[in-house]
């Protein structure tokens, strides 16, 4: 029986992967970082199915013990401080969880497992401004937040591991990826959530920021075959995950207010709270590579992402409301 261990796992992406993986007759870790208030609500179905191991990031000896007690063969690193906007007001817990941590994650398998396959969490933010268009693996990178300056850190010195130590490491480079699982803070689940809540009259407006922001937006139940297909070839490697398909703040709000019959016009309010310091202000991505090595494909199209979103959202707060 394989053996994974997962950081992040009680997050959108982590809570996929282990039921992906579980599937697959692995043997699942999650670790989990003490908190007074613990949110299982991604791994409700498979909480027991999970082995649990208690870690904190940036603490190398907890890491380390994780790494020896579950002796893995492969690590998903996908913890993280990964909201963009919060980055600006935290810009140091940013750089210690999403930047330095990951040094700690690889020094932890290099002494405890270093035949263990390594996946880490890149992103799309890396490329901020972009260089080009679209983005593809050779694209320079140009973040444009401490979040993205923080990832950027992490993929290189994953790329340096890989190189220095010869560690089978991959960092894939992910554009953005949703689901019904996504925090409510990011644009897509801010808006199909408002949308199904202005629907069952619990909301009466949506504030908001960038209408003209363009995303490739995809869906993280498709993207997390991804991370496992990079640590299932010959050869450690890096490549970019996306759809190839570029959409507006403004898009996404069409498509998500006249699913359920609605004028999105009607409802937004512009909020500067919402604006960035710095913008990015598109994002696409070039998967050939991803497509020709792994032999993986986007199978979720935008507009049923969105809807799939939304059917989710208005069962939800039609049970929190009783409806
Ligand atoms: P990101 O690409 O990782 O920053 O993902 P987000 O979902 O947080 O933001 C995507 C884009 O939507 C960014 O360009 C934001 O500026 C834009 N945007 C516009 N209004 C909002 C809003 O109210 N919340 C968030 N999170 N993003 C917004």
């Amino acid at each position: 029986m394989k053996k994974a261990l997962i950081t992040g796992v009680t997050g959108q992406d982590g809570s996929y992967l282990a039921e992906f993986l579980l599937e697959k007759g692995y043997k699942v870790y999650g670790m989990r970082r003490r908190t007074s208030t613990p949110n299982y609500e991604n791994v409700h179905a498979i909480k027991d199915q999970i082995e649990w191991l208690s870690g904190d990031l940036t603490d190398l000896a907890s890491l380390m013990e994780a790494v020896r007690i579950s002796q893995p063969d492969e690590v998903y690193n996908l913890a993280a401080q990964s909201y963009v906007a919060a980055s600006w007001p935290q810009p140091l817990a940013t750089g210690h969880m999403t930047a330095l941590s990951v040094t700690n994650m690889l020094e932890a398998v290099r002494m405890m497992k270093p035949d263990a396959k390594y996946y880490q969490a890149s992103s799309s933010e890396m490329f901020g401004k972009v260089q080009e268009t679209p983005q593809k693996e050779t694209t320079s990178f140009y973040p444009r937040s401490p979040y993205g300056v923080a990832k950027v850190y992490g993929h290189w010195i994953t790329v340096n591991y890989r190189e220095s130590f010869n560690m089978f490491a991959c960092s894939g480079i992910l554009f953005n990826h949703e689901s019904p699982r996504r925090g409510h803070e990011f644009v897509t689940r801010k808006v199909t959530d408002a949308a199904a809540r202005i629907k069952l009259g619990v909301q009466k407006e949506l504030r908001i920021g960038n209408l003209d922001a363009l995303r490739d937006w995809g869906f993280a139940g498709d993207y997390i075959k991804a991370m496992w297909l990079m640590l299932q070839q010959d050869e450690p490697d890096d490549y970019v995950i996306s759809t190839g398909e570029m959409h507006s703040v403004r898009d996404l709000l069409e498509i998500a207010f006249s699913h359920v019959g609605l004028d999105y016009r009607d409802y937004i309010v512009m909020d500067p709270q919402f604006m960035r310091p710095a913008e990015v202000d598109l994002l696409l991505g070039d998967c050939s590579k991803a497509k020709q090595q792994l032999g993986w494909i986007p199978e979720v199209s935008f507009e049923q992402l969105i809807h799939m979103m939304v059917d989710e959202d208005l069962k939800r707060v039609k049970a929190e409301h009783r409806y």
